[in-house]
């Protein structure tokens, strides 16, 4: 072992386990090291950069001995981009370790028994999985250590790097969204350099083109938003006509002007070029019957892996065992698809969601698929989900509950002890937050079938679903 100030190298450590955030773990000494784009089973000469009380952060400096788990990156962009961590390491050990993650959480957070823990659901898809991708325009292109920045650069479109806000690295091709993808965001980019469309620059307010969205369908409906920094329609209209003419498959092309200092257009009208205002997903329906179609709206939520989204949805349908004569709550229902995916094999559903534009689709979506029987509330769960809510919609059955990321808030937990629904499935995308509500939620309930699933390969990120049943029903 060598140090200098700051730094300490360790020649020939093996990489023993992969970790939290995508980071691979390496023991030093019984102290845990996180190392990124690493692989278990690496070996390596490492370089620990920070040391915290309980932890250190360390980079590999060298690949003495790769791992038998290693494959080789297909993206250009890998390392660099941050996106898919795991690109490196073969998919079967992918989904080994994020089946562990889920293990791992609830064991060690939540003390929760993890015996019904079934093997984690891959995806047959590990490339172009994505029905969405949001590409930022930047007059600063990310640069690596060793270049140097040209004062007459104008800059590129990408992703941004994970913690510099006003950069983008470029990208030419990404793999997680099918074509034309990857065509349509280098051709704005050539057609913008060529007719010499300025770049945005997020710290001086300066510039025209701000980002793109690019979303599709299974069924092959596409939507491209083009976000500007203002109504400049000599510039705006030949780069939509350009678009439209090169890529006749566009079904929805729309622009948004942005003028505000951030990206988010949540708040901001969506205007019409051509085609139609929106996509129309189709997703098969679990009892037969046609497939069910929800409408996509600009600004609408739908599961970004829509081959995922149908097997998750499926393994809901399983733990919900529906007879057909229940009451169906469910939580953070979006634009209603879980409600919908299980509503012909129920009495009712009850639909809550924060967005009240979510809600609208999901309204109007369950009317395209012919549902009399859902019902959709709009507002915060903590303050919709009360004792007088539930005496004027009927005791649930049953609850699906589908929180985002921090999980469910203290009062929803108390509430759902409070209602005492006799079984509840709880699908969540941070194992983390989902340990914590469990392990609340044993108080009175049971933990039986645990079923993880991978909707985002190459990702660290996993899904989870847990089957609960009411102990001591009266
Ligand atoms: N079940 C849906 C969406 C899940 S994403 C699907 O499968 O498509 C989680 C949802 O929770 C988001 O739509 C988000 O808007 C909503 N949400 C977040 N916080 C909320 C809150 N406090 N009250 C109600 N809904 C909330």
């Amino acid at each position: 072992m060598s140090r200098n100030k700051k730094n300490i190298i360790i020649n020939d450590v093996e990489v023993a386990d992969a970790g939290a955030e995508g980071n691979a773990i390496v023991r030093v000494d019984g102290m845990v090291v996180f190392v990124p784009y690493v692989v278990p089973g690496d070996i390596i000469d490492l370089n620990i950069f920070r040391k915290k009380k309980n932890y250190a952060e360390g980079r590999a400096i060298a690949l003495k001995r790769p791992s038998p788990l290693r494959v080789e990156a297909p993206c250009k962009h890998f390392g660099v981009c941050g996106g898919c961590k795991w690109q490196m390491m073969d998919y079967a050990s992918q989904l080994k370790y994020k089946q562990q993650q889920v293990r791992d959480a609830l064991e060690r957070i939540g003390h929760l028994d993890t015996s019904g823990m079934l093997p984690i659901c891959g995806a047959d898809k590990q490339y172009n999985y994505r029905n969405k991708l949001e590409f930022t325009f930047s007059s600063k292109r990310w640069l690596s250590a060793d270049e140097i920045r040209d004062p007459e650069d104008p800059g590129d479109v990408g992703f941004h790097v994970p913690g510099v806000f006003d950069k983008v690295l470029p990208i030419r091709e990404c793999h997680l969204q099918g074509s034309p993808s990857n065509e349509i965001r280098n051709s704005i980019r050539d057609y913008a350099l060529e007719h010499k469309l300025p770049f945005y620059d997020i710290r001086n307010h300066t510039g025209f083109l701000r980002n793109v969205v690019i979303r599709n369908t299974s069924t092959g409906e596409l939507m491209v938003i083009v976000i500007v920094a203002e109504q400049r329609n000599e510039w705006l209209y030949p780069l939509m006509d350009f678009l439209k003419e090169k890529f006749p498959q566009i079904t929805s092309l729309l622009y948004i002007i942005n003028e505000k200092m951030n990206d988010s257009y949540s708040d901001l009208e969506v205007f019409t070029y051509s085609g139609q205002g929106y996509i129309t997903e189709q997703m098969p329906r679990p009892f037969g019957g046609d497939p069910l179609r929800f409408r996509i709206n600009p600004k609408s939520f739908y599961q970004t892996n829509s081959e995922q989204a149908f097997k998750l949805y499926s393994h809901v349908a399983r733990f919900a065992e529906l007879k057909g004569d229940e009451t169906l709550y469910d939580l953070y229902t979006g634009t209603g698809t879980i409600g919908q995916f299980l509503a012909s094999k129920c009495r009712q559903v009850i639909g809550i969601e924060y967005i009240e534009a979510a809600i609208e689709d999901a309204r109007l979506n369950a009317s395209i698929n012919g549902f009399d029987n859902c019902t959709f509330y709009a507002g915060d769960m903590a303050e919709v989900l009360t004792e007088e809510f539930v005496q004027r919609n009927g005791k649930p059955d049953i609850v699906v509950t589908d929180p985002p990321r921090a999980g469910m808030h203290d009062k929803v937990i108390a509430q759902l002890l409070n209602i005492r629904a006799p079984r509840i499935v709880y699908v969540s995308c941070n194992p983390a937050t989902q340990a914590r509500d469990l392990s609340l939620l044993s108080e009175a309930y049971d933990l039986g079938r645990i079923q993880p699933v991978d909707m985002f390969p190459h990702t660290h990120h996993v899904e989870n679903i847990v089957e609960l049943t009411l102990r001591n029903k009266k």
